[in-house]
């Protein structure tokens, strides 16, 4: 990855912006909570790629569940790592599924054209990062997904 001065609140707005018209299609309330960070060192594009593919995926679990829906994005620093969440009120994550679901071709959407691609590459895109891409869900309140990029020699 080429890795420029980057303004991680910026790539937010940027990947909402870039789901604008499905998320107000879908009838989705996006909510976000920007705290100011500190610029980091990190290739853009693929953060970007990370986090429109985490709000696609919300969008989704969204449209099953179809209920109040809500996007919630958040921005902070905590400890020495810059993090995003990126929360949906969907159905949420089966316990038996979570820790599969970073695996390459694990996919519940096969009927929709799951590939199972989309969060391991999202994974590998973070570790290359040096940081860590989780996820926490209960089942019946939506899924969060939290990226954690570290500050450590990643400062500009
Ligand atoms: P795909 O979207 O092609 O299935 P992903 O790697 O993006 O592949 O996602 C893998 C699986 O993780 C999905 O099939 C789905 O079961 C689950 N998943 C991802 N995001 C969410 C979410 N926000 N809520 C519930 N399940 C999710």
């Amino acid at each position: 990855p080429s890795k420029e001065p980057v303004d991680v609140n910026s790539i937010v707005k940027e990947s909402l912006a870039l789901r604008e018209y499905e998320l107000r299609q879908r009838g989705i309330q996006v909510v976000t909570h920007l705290a100011e960070l500190p610029c980091i060192m990190a290739d853009q594009y693929q953060l970007e790629q990370v986090l429109v593919n985490l709000i696609v995926n919300a969008e989704q679990a969204i449209a099953i569940a179809n209920k109040g829906d809500r996007l919630t994005v958040t921005t902070g620093v905590l400890d020495e790592f810059i993090v995003v969440t990126v929360a949906d009120n969907g159905p949420g994550i089966k316990p038996e599924n979570l820790d599969k679901l970073f695996d390459p071709f694990f996919t519940t959407r096969v009927d929709s054209g799951g590939t199972g691609l989309g969060l391991s590459i999202c994974h590998g895109i973070v570790a290359e990062h040096g940081g860590r891409l989780t996820v926490s869900s209960e089942l019946g309140s939506g899924a969060v997904f939290t990226v954690a990029l570290p500050l450590k020699e990643n400062r500009c």
